[in-house]
């Protein structure tokens, strides 16, 4: 008998970790995890009773189609079931548009940096990664992304709002933008964060999507929404690429608590988005106060801050922690805190002065 291991395929090796925001100190007087841009709020009462309701039947299998999501989805965002495909959160959703365009030899183009998933799922899917830098201003250099194209390009992700530095990209330069993608390559414009824009001149992805077949966006219910455990994201895109996304979906992977929790948002929608607002007032009053101690803010669209530290990225994170709150470092780049409750904003702004003090 052989000693040798069973093969596995070469593109796993190297394939970077995905890092999940650390969670919360445990014990600690204080402790605020504002590492994963998760939702503060707890669930709201009517969606939680739909989940407790839904989890009352795990021994069945869930409806694997998702139809009451469907429908509720083909309503809310006006467009027909067809269009529609969800998935294990938009994550999910964006491997199987990996698994629907890419292979190997194929090319994925996307800013960096940028969601940290994105090269994770396309050296999965055997696909080669193409980077484009971000601008100075820390903004999605489209310019050099549509430069970036060749015949082996598949997919082009735009993240907008971008992870991890909040920045978007307007109706103008994204149109412009788009009329040079050559219309066999797939556009993924991942909008997490959609609900949190207020600048009038971002585009609604899925206005974007109607007049162009190459276009797909991707929601998700775990940010605005808060239902992040729950693991429930979607894409709206023409035929064939939503099809494809359907075929290329792990059969039954969206649990039936997912799908009536979904779906319990969106009828609550004004709740939750009256959530949002607070969100995005806290935002505010974060950024400003970031500004005042002298920091450096891009512009920022989502529900978190992005700090350029450089080499005191980790001391920074450091510091955060010892007064209570968890934020995410990138080394050697810089961080993100979330937006969390107003007691963490504060810890997380008093910290940030403080450590403006020893610079
Ligand atoms: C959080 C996030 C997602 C959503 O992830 P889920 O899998 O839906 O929880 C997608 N894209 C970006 C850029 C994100 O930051």
């Amino acid at each position: 008998m052989s000693e040798t291991n069973p093969k596995l395929r070469a593109e796993l090796a190297g394939i970077p970790a995905y890092k999940p925001g650390k969670p919360a100190a445990a014990g600690g007087p204080v402790a605020y995890k504002l590492s994963s841009n998760e939702n503060p709020y707890p669930p709201l009462p009517g969606v939680m009773e739909q989940a407790i309701a839904a989890a009352g039947a795990f021994n069945r299998y869930p409806d694997m189609a998702c139809t009451g999501l469907m429908n509720e989805l083909a309503d809310r965002f006006g467009v027909p079931v067809t269009h529609l495909a969800t998935g294990t959160g938009s994550v999910g959703v964006a491997q199987q548009l990996l698994q629907a365009t890419s292979g190997p030899g194929d090319e994925v183009i996307y800013a960096w940096r940028s969601f940290e998933a994105y090269p994770i799922i396309t050296q999965i899917s055997g696909a080669t990664s193409v980077r484009v830098p971000l601008t100075g201003d820390e903004v999605h250099d489209l310019d050099a992304m549509a430069d970036a194209i060749t015949d082996r390009t598949r997919l082009i992700f735009v993240c907008n709002p971008n992870n991890p530095t909040g920045t978007v990209v307007r109706r103008a330069e994204l149109e412009r933008f788009l009329d040079r993608v050559p219309s066999d390559v797939l556009v993924v414009l991942d909008e997490a964060y959609r609900e949190f824009i207020r600048d009038a001149e971002v585009p609604d992805g899925v206005e974007i999507y109607r007049d162009r077949p190459n276009v797909a966006v991707l929601r998700t219910f775990s940010k605005a929404y808060g239902l992040a455990g729950l693991r429930v994201g979607f894409a709206i895109a023409h035929e064939p690429v939503a099809a494809a996304l359907r075929q290329t979906a792990v059969p039954f992977g969206v649990s039936q608590l997912a799908q009536d929790a979904a779906v319990a948002s969106l009828r609550m929608e004004d709740e939750l988005l009256g959530r949002v607002g607070s969100l995005v007032a806290e935002r505010t009053r974060v950024v400003d106060a970031l500004r005042e101690q002298g920091w450096t803010v891009p512009e920022t669209q989502a529900n978190f801050v992005w700090l350029r530290l450089g080499e005191k990225t980790m001391d920074f994170a450091a510091a955060c922690e010892a007064a209570g709150v968890v934020v995410r470092p990138f080394a050697g780049e810089g961080m993100r805190a979330t937006i969390g409750e107003t007691e963490a904003n504060d810890i997380f702004l008093q910290a940030a002065q403080a450590f403006r003090k020893e610079l």
